[in-house]
């Protein structure tokens, strides 16, 4: 019998890939989303639910109606410099709004959720690269509402029985390589998505936030991991917490840390155009580097990334910005 996983944030960026890692892999999506930020045109996998996460009767009807046995939790508000303006929307969107989909779960009998989680818990960490075990010490709303949902997570196993996976994303990017769905936030905040603005002439420049890090060349160091991966990890954490597999933190990165500079440089390679660039102050809140230890992912779910070197994350989501 198909399995039905219920998709909260499943017309975003990376829901809308998990939907299509899902139904490849032989699952129904349900895609959940408000469209607040979410796409319709992303929801292309599977049956559509519109609605909030704060909406109680209308989640336990969706999970009713088409006998949900799991869930991916990707809805969220995601922007870091928004998160310390506005901490409140922050924490009722992505906590308070998480607890009552824990709430609807555990009314519903449903047992196993894979959850969004992010680098962003780790603040600005004491080693490199990071691991599971690095203290999380968040320096945003953001950040810290993202941790609050893991403990959320990590309380509600004893005594309901819920496992979990937190997926702790490094920097998302890429589009989907049969190029069925993409990037497209707006606002766009994003490094990748803006250097491509910038060479389709959409945008006079790329601003540098920073060029007096302390890292080779100045500019902060991310780990640019490529969405179709990271849905992969997804499916493969939804088939372990049902073969009967213990509740997971898991750092999902290449490893490989790349520098501001050097994706304007790689991005100048793939569209063979030039990028103009303007040095800029720091941006508050960004840590110099944030590099995963991936090993833990590999140990436990068999997972390795397969398209997030540089190269094909840019090809991708040039692919994806010209469409
Ligand atoms: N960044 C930049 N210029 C921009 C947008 C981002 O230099 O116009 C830098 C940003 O300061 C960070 C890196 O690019 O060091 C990645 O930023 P992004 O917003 O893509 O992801 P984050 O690491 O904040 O999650």
């Amino acid at each position: 019998m198909t399995k039905t996983v219920l998709v909260t944030g499943g017309a975003g960026y990376i829901g809308s890939h998990a939907c299509k890692a899902l139904a490849n892999a032989g699952y129904r999506p349900v895609a959940y989303d408000s469209l607040v930020y979410g796409h319709k045109e992303a929801v292309r996998w599977g049956p559509f639910v519109q609605g909030d996460i704060g909406d109680k009767a209308l989640l336990l009807k969706t999970l009713a109606d088409f006998d949900v046995s799991a869930v991916m939790h990707f809805a969220a508000f995601a922007y870091v410099g928004e998160s310390v303006h506005k901490p409140e929307i922050y924490f009722r969107n992505n906590v308070v709004n998480s607890l009552n989909l824990l709430d609807c779960m555990r009314e519903a009998g449903v047992g196993r959720i894979v959850f969004s989680s992010t680098c962003a818990t780790y603040g600005i960490p004491d080693e490199m690269p990071i691991r599971e075990t690095t203290p999380q010490r968040p320096v945003n709303p953001y950040g810290e509402s993202k941790l609050m949902v893991e403990k959320l997570l990590y309380w509600h196993e004893g005594p309901h029985g819920i496992r979990s996976a937190a997926l702790r994303y490094f920097n998302a990017a890429g589009a989907d390589p049969e190029g069925e769905t993409g990037e497209s936030h707006d606002p766009e905040t994003h490094l990748i998505p803006l250097v491509l603005d910038a060479a389709a002439g959409k945008r006079a420049d790329i601003g540098i936030f920073g060029t007096d890090y302390d890292t080779p060349d100045g500019s902060a160091v991310r780990d640019y991991i490529h969405v179709r991966d990271l849905a992969e990890a997804h499916v493969l954490a939804i088939g372990h917490l049902e073969k009967g597999g213990e509740s997971l933190r898991l750092n999902l990165g290449t490893g490989q840390g790349y520098s501001v500079r050097q994706v304007i440089a790689e991005a100048e390679a793939v569209t063979g155009r030039k990028i103009p660039v303007k040095e800029s102050p720091r941006r508050a809140g960004d840590p110099p580097a944030l590099v995963a230890d991936p090993s833990e992912a590999n140990r436990i779910l068999g997972w390795t990334p397969k398209v997030s070197d540089l190269k094909t994350i840019l090809k991708t989501a040039w692919a994806w910005h010209q469409r």
